[in-house]
Protein backbone atom coordinates (compact mmCIF):
# COMPACT_ATOMS: atom_id res chain seq x y z
CA UNK A 1 0.00 0.00 0.00
CA UNK A 2 1.45 3.19 -0.89
CA UNK A 3 1.42 6.14 1.98
CA UNK A 4 1.80 9.69 0.83
CA UNK A 5 2.31 12.02 3.55
CA UNK A 6 3.60 15.63 4.11
CA UNK A 7 5.69 15.87 6.98
CA UNK A 8 6.44 19.62 9.22
CA UNK A 9 8.94 20.57 7.45
CA UNK A 10 7.35 20.69 4.27
CA UNK A 11 8.62 17.36 2.22
CA UNK A 12 6.26 15.21 0.46
CA UNK A 13 6.71 11.45 1.11
CA UNK A 14 5.93 8.69 -0.75
CA UNK A 15 6.82 5.36 1.14
CA UNK A 16 9.80 6.11 3.20
CA UNK A 17 11.86 6.24 -0.64
CA UNK A 18 11.28 9.27 -1.71
CA UNK A 19 11.09 12.31 0.03
CA UNK A 20 10.29 14.85 -2.24
CA UNK A 21 10.99 19.52 -1.44
CA UNK A 22 12.07 18.69 1.94
CA UNK A 23 14.10 16.56 4.34
CA UNK A 24 13.21 12.88 5.73
CA UNK A 25 15.24 9.67 6.56
CA UNK A 26 14.46 8.26 2.70
CA UNK A 27 16.37 6.59 0.00
CA UNK A 28 16.13 9.55 -2.17
CA UNK A 29 15.93 13.15 -2.20
CA UNK A 30 14.08 14.76 -4.61
CA UNK A 31 14.67 18.71 -5.50
CA UNK A 32 11.59 20.25 -8.39
CA UNK A 33 13.28 23.99 -8.42
CA UNK A 34 16.01 26.03 -6.68
CA UNK A 35 14.19 28.03 -4.26
CA UNK A 36 14.98 28.29 -1.00
CA UNK A 37 11.47 27.60 0.40
CA UNK A 38 11.98 23.84 -1.76
CA UNK A 39 16.16 23.01 -0.92
CA UNK A 40 15.60 23.49 2.93
CA UNK A 41 17.53 21.17 4.80
CA UNK A 42 19.04 19.89 1.50
CA UNK A 43 22.36 19.33 3.44
CA UNK A 44 20.82 16.81 5.95
CA UNK A 45 19.84 14.92 2.76
CA UNK A 46 23.15 15.14 1.69
CA UNK A 47 24.62 13.08 4.24
CA UNK A 48 21.31 10.69 5.10
CA UNK A 49 19.60 10.44 1.32
CA UNK A 50 21.54 8.13 -1.41
CA UNK A 51 20.64 10.28 -3.96
CA UNK A 52 19.59 13.55 -5.09
CA UNK A 53 16.87 13.89 -8.24
CA UNK A 54 16.80 16.96 -10.54
CA UNK A 55 16.49 18.18 -13.44
CA UNK A 56 20.12 19.24 -15.22
CA UNK A 57 19.52 22.67 -15.24
CA UNK A 58 18.55 22.34 -10.94
CA UNK A 59 21.29 20.48 -10.09
CA UNK A 60 24.13 22.84 -11.74
CA UNK A 61 22.26 25.80 -9.97
CA UNK A 62 22.45 23.29 -6.94
CA UNK A 63 26.14 23.67 -7.36
CA UNK A 64 26.53 27.46 -7.90
CA UNK A 65 24.59 28.03 -5.30
CA UNK A 66 27.67 26.52 -3.23
CA UNK A 67 25.78 22.92 -2.31
CA UNK A 68 28.83 20.26 -2.28
CA UNK A 69 26.99 17.53 -4.14
CA UNK A 70 29.30 14.21 -4.64
CA UNK A 71 28.63 13.51 -8.82
CA UNK A 72 28.05 9.50 -8.25
CA UNK A 73 25.00 10.50 -5.86
CA UNK A 74 23.09 12.65 -8.50
CA UNK A 75 20.62 11.36 -10.88
CA UNK A 76 20.33 13.93 -13.59
CA UNK A 77 16.52 13.56 -14.76
CA UNK A 78 15.21 15.26 -18.23
CA UNK A 79 11.76 15.91 -18.21
CA UNK A 80 9.65 12.58 -19.60
CA UNK A 81 12.68 10.19 -18.77
CA UNK A 82 11.88 7.81 -16.01
CA UNK A 83 13.95 5.97 -13.17
CA UNK A 84 12.63 3.19 -10.74
CA UNK A 85 13.72 3.60 -6.63
CA UNK A 86 12.25 0.73 -5.25
CA UNK A 87 8.91 -0.32 -6.58
CA UNK A 88 8.20 3.48 -7.32
CA UNK A 89 8.28 4.41 -10.95
CA UNK A 90 9.26 8.29 -11.21
CA UNK A 91 9.20 10.80 -13.66
CA UNK A 92 9.66 14.57 -14.04
CA UNK A 93 7.52 16.70 -15.88
CA UNK A 94 8.04 20.61 -16.95
CA UNK A 95 6.53 23.29 -14.74
CA UNK A 96 6.78 26.80 -15.84
CA UNK A 97 7.54 28.51 -12.66
CA UNK A 98 11.61 29.06 -13.25
CA UNK A 99 14.31 27.66 -15.59
CA UNK A 100 14.48 23.97 -14.27
CA UNK A 101 11.74 23.58 -12.75
CA UNK A 102 9.68 20.22 -12.29
CA UNK A 103 6.59 18.51 -11.57
CA UNK A 104 6.80 14.94 -9.98
CA UNK A 105 4.90 12.14 -10.55
CA UNK A 106 5.04 8.98 -8.52
CA UNK A 107 3.49 5.48 -10.18
CA UNK A 108 3.56 2.80 -7.72
CA UNK A 109 3.22 -1.14 -8.39
CA UNK A 110 -0.50 -1.24 -8.78
CA UNK A 111 -0.69 1.49 -11.05
CA UNK A 112 -1.50 4.46 -8.66
CA UNK A 113 -0.56 7.81 -9.83
CA UNK A 114 0.67 10.12 -7.32
CA UNK A 115 1.59 13.72 -9.07
CA UNK A 116 3.09 16.80 -6.86
CA UNK A 117 3.13 20.04 -8.61
CA UNK A 118 5.39 21.83 -7.01
CA UNK A 119 5.40 25.49 -8.00
CA UNK A 120 3.89 26.36 -11.48
CA UNK A 121 1.80 29.14 -13.43
CA UNK A 122 -0.12 28.87 -16.47
CA UNK A 123 -1.14 25.47 -16.02
CA UNK A 124 -2.79 23.85 -19.63
CA UNK A 125 -1.09 26.22 -21.42
CA UNK A 126 2.68 25.80 -20.38
CA UNK A 127 2.50 23.51 -17.51
CA UNK A 128 0.92 20.41 -18.38
CA UNK A 129 -1.97 19.53 -16.18
CA UNK A 130 -1.64 15.59 -15.16
CA UNK A 131 -4.37 13.65 -14.26
CA UNK A 132 -3.75 11.51 -11.10
CA UNK A 133 -5.01 9.82 -8.24
CA UNK A 134 -3.54 11.41 -5.54
CA UNK A 135 -2.55 14.81 -6.17
CA UNK A 136 -0.42 17.18 -4.07
CA UNK A 137 0.17 21.00 -4.58
CA UNK A 138 1.26 23.56 -2.46
CA UNK A 139 -1.34 26.34 -2.35
CA UNK A 140 0.58 29.34 -2.63
CA UNK A 141 -1.92 31.38 -3.39
CA UNK A 142 -4.90 29.55 -1.68
CA UNK A 143 -7.08 32.42 -0.98
CA UNK A 144 -10.30 33.18 -3.31
CA UNK A 145 -9.11 36.68 -3.16
CA UNK A 146 -5.53 36.26 -4.27
CA UNK A 147 -6.52 36.69 -7.71
CA UNK A 148 -4.54 38.78 -10.45
CA UNK A 149 -6.94 39.44 -13.44
CA UNK A 150 -4.31 40.95 -15.26
CA UNK A 151 -1.83 37.89 -15.60
CA UNK A 152 -2.57 37.37 -19.13
CA UNK A 153 -1.53 40.76 -19.60
CA UNK A 154 1.56 41.53 -16.98
CA UNK A 155 4.22 40.04 -19.76
CA UNK A 156 4.03 42.73 -22.15
CA UNK A 157 2.89 45.76 -18.98
CA UNK A 158 6.36 44.87 -17.83
CA UNK A 159 7.95 45.09 -21.16
CA UNK A 160 6.68 48.36 -22.14
CA UNK A 161 7.39 49.63 -18.40
CA UNK A 162 10.55 48.76 -18.67
CA UNK A 163 11.49 49.98 -22.39
CA UNK A 164 9.87 53.71 -21.04
CA UNK A 165 12.42 53.55 -18.18
CA UNK A 166 15.40 52.16 -20.96
CA UNK A 167 14.68 55.25 -22.84
CA UNK A 168 15.61 57.27 -19.89
CA UNK A 169 18.53 55.42 -18.51
CA UNK A 170 19.24 52.33 -16.79
CA UNK A 171 17.22 50.17 -14.94
CA UNK A 172 17.75 47.93 -11.91
CA UNK A 173 15.59 44.63 -12.02
CA UNK A 174 15.46 42.85 -8.58
CA UNK A 175 13.37 39.68 -8.08
CA UNK A 176 14.61 35.72 -7.12
CA UNK A 177 17.14 33.19 -8.69
CA UNK A 178 15.60 31.78 -11.42
CA UNK A 179 12.60 34.38 -11.88
CA UNK A 180 15.76 37.09 -13.34
CA UNK A 181 16.63 34.18 -15.83
CA UNK A 182 13.23 34.18 -16.56
CA UNK A 183 12.86 37.55 -16.95
CA UNK A 184 15.84 38.34 -19.15
CA UNK A 185 14.62 35.60 -21.65
CA UNK A 186 11.30 37.53 -21.62
CA UNK A 187 12.75 40.73 -22.56
CA UNK A 188 15.27 39.10 -25.24
CA UNK A 189 11.53 37.46 -26.46
CA UNK A 190 9.81 41.01 -26.40
CA UNK A 191 13.02 42.29 -28.58
CA UNK A 192 14.75 44.12 -25.96
CA UNK A 193 18.35 44.60 -27.10
CA UNK A 194 19.95 46.57 -24.16
CA UNK A 195 22.96 44.77 -22.65
CA UNK A 196 22.39 43.23 -19.23
CA UNK A 197 24.88 43.79 -16.22
CA UNK A 198 24.84 40.98 -13.73
CA UNK A 199 26.58 40.53 -10.70
CA UNK A 200 28.94 37.40 -10.18
CA UNK A 201 26.22 34.62 -8.97
CA UNK A 202 23.23 35.96 -11.49
CA UNK A 203 25.91 35.67 -14.48
CA UNK A 204 27.46 32.53 -13.51
CA UNK A 205 23.75 30.66 -12.55
CA UNK A 206 22.82 32.69 -16.27
CA UNK A 207 25.47 31.19 -18.17
CA UNK A 208 24.21 27.73 -16.65
CA UNK A 209 20.92 28.23 -18.16
CA UNK A 210 21.98 28.95 -21.41
CA UNK A 211 23.86 25.38 -21.34
CA UNK A 212 20.45 24.10 -21.29
CA UNK A 213 17.55 25.94 -23.06
CA UNK A 214 17.90 29.77 -22.13
CA UNK A 215 19.08 32.14 -25.12
CA UNK A 216 19.81 35.46 -23.03
CA UNK A 217 23.06 36.52 -25.25
CA UNK A 218 24.29 40.39 -24.39
CA UNK A 219 25.06 40.14 -21.44
CA UNK A 220 28.58 41.09 -19.01
CA UNK A 221 29.77 40.77 -15.64
CA UNK A 222 29.30 43.60 -13.24
CA UNK A 223 32.73 44.43 -12.23
CA UNK A 224 34.41 42.82 -15.62
CA UNK A 225 36.10 45.62 -17.66
CA UNK A 226 33.41 44.69 -20.79
CA UNK A 227 30.68 45.88 -17.33
CA UNK A 228 32.81 48.86 -16.90
CA UNK A 229 32.33 49.91 -21.01
CA UNK A 230 28.28 49.38 -20.98
CA UNK A 231 28.07 51.12 -18.07
CA UNK A 232 29.42 53.73 -19.12
CA UNK A 233 27.40 53.63 -21.61
CA UNK A 234 24.53 54.76 -19.40
CA UNK A 235 22.04 52.20 -21.63
CA UNK A 236 21.74 48.62 -19.85
CA UNK A 237 19.93 46.34 -17.10
CA UNK A 238 21.23 45.11 -14.40
CA UNK A 239 20.02 42.35 -12.50
CA UNK A 240 20.32 41.53 -9.42
CA UNK A 241 18.86 39.27 -6.83
CA UNK A 242 15.66 41.16 -4.44
CA UNK A 243 18.00 40.68 -1.05
CA UNK A 244 20.76 42.93 -2.43
CA UNK A 245 20.12 47.36 -2.57
CA UNK A 246 23.80 48.37 -2.96
CA UNK A 247 23.85 49.09 -6.92
CA UNK A 248 21.21 51.67 -7.04
CA UNK A 249 23.32 54.18 -4.58
CA UNK A 250 26.24 53.92 -7.59
CA UNK A 251 24.84 54.47 -10.23
CA UNK A 252 21.59 56.48 -11.11
CA UNK A 253 18.99 54.45 -12.30
CA UNK A 254 15.63 53.44 -12.30
CA UNK A 255 14.74 49.94 -10.16
CA UNK A 256 11.76 47.73 -10.67
CA UNK A 257 10.59 45.08 -8.11
CA UNK A 258 9.24 41.88 -9.11
CA UNK A 259 6.92 41.27 -6.67
CA UNK A 260 3.72 38.08 -6.68
CA UNK A 261 2.26 39.74 -3.85
CA UNK A 262 0.12 42.06 -5.51
CA UNK A 263 -3.49 41.71 -6.65
CA UNK A 264 -4.95 45.13 -7.84
CA UNK A 265 -3.22 46.84 -10.28
CA UNK A 266 -0.37 45.49 -12.49
CA UNK A 267 2.64 48.07 -11.07
CA UNK A 268 2.78 50.87 -8.59
CA UNK A 269 5.16 53.73 -8.46
CA UNK A 270 7.06 53.65 -5.10
CA UNK A 271 8.64 56.91 -5.38
CA UNK A 272 12.01 57.65 -6.56
CA UNK A 273 12.16 55.56 -10.07
CA UNK A 274 11.30 52.71 -8.25
CA UNK A 275 8.50 50.36 -9.54
CA UNK A 276 6.78 47.63 -8.25
CA UNK A 277 5.23 45.04 -10.89
CA UNK A 278 3.27 42.32 -9.83
CA UNK A 279 5.23 39.75 -12.21
CA UNK A 280 5.07 36.33 -10.14
CA UNK A 281 6.17 32.82 -11.17
CA UNK A 282 2.84 30.72 -9.13
CA UNK A 283 -0.47 30.68 -10.72
CA UNK A 284 -3.59 32.32 -8.57
CA UNK A 285 -6.05 30.94 -6.82
CA UNK A 286 -7.77 30.38 -10.15
CA UNK A 287 -5.21 28.76 -11.86
CA UNK A 288 -4.88 26.41 -8.82
CA UNK A 289 -8.20 25.39 -8.51
CA UNK A 290 -8.19 25.26 -12.86
CA UNK A 291 -5.24 22.11 -12.21
CA UNK A 292 -7.32 20.44 -9.81
CA UNK A 293 -10.16 20.43 -11.51
CA UNK A 294 -8.86 19.25 -14.92
CA UNK A 295 -6.37 16.59 -13.31
CA UNK A 296 -9.55 14.98 -11.61
CA UNK A 297 -8.08 13.24 -8.82
CA UNK A 298 -9.30 10.98 -6.78
CA UNK A 299 -7.68 12.81 -3.25
CA UNK A 300 -5.89 16.24 -3.49
CA UNK A 301 -3.29 16.64 -0.20
CA UNK A 302 -2.79 20.83 0.17
CA UNK A 303 0.72 21.09 1.67
CA UNK A 304 0.20 23.33 4.48
CA UNK A 305 3.53 24.33 4.99
CA UNK A 306 3.92 26.18 1.58
CA UNK A 307 0.39 27.31 1.13
CA UNK A 308 -1.68 30.46 2.66
CA UNK A 309 -5.09 29.62 3.94
CA UNK A 310 -4.65 26.02 3.66
CA UNK A 311 -7.93 25.32 4.79
CA UNK A 312 -9.67 27.72 3.30
CA UNK A 313 -8.38 26.19 -0.20
CA UNK A 314 -9.37 23.13 0.74
CA UNK A 315 -12.90 23.98 1.19
CA UNK A 316 -13.19 25.53 -1.62
CA UNK A 317 -11.52 22.31 -3.83
CA UNK A 318 -14.10 20.33 -1.60
CA UNK A 319 -16.93 22.77 -2.88
CA UNK A 320 -15.86 23.36 -6.31
CA UNK A 321 -14.78 19.88 -7.50
CA UNK A 322 -16.48 17.91 -4.42
CA UNK A 323 -13.02 15.93 -4.14
CA UNK A 324 -11.77 14.45 -1.02
CA UNK A 325 -9.44 17.15 -0.24
CA UNK A 326 -7.07 16.50 3.14
CA UNK A 327 -4.94 19.71 4.56
CA UNK A 328 -0.96 18.31 5.77
CA UNK A 329 0.36 18.21 8.30
ZN1 LIG B 1 9.36 28.37 -6.36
Amino acid sequence: MTNVLVNERGAVLINKLLSIDGHENSISRVVTHVHSDHIKDLDKSLTICKNLIGTPLTLDWLVELGYKIPSDYIIKMDYGSRVSIGELKLELVKALHIPGSSQVVVTDEDGLKIVYTSDFKKPGIHTPILEADILVLDAVYGNPNYVREFDEYIEDILTDLVNQLLSKGPVIIYGYHGKLQEVMQLFRDKGVIAPYVLPPKVYNMTRIAEKYDLRIKDYVLLGSNEGAEVIKSGWFLLFTHVSSSNYVKKMKASEVILSGWEFKKPYRYLGNNRWLVAFSDHADFKGLIHYVVNSNPKTVIVNSVRSTYADLFANEVRKITKKDCIVMP
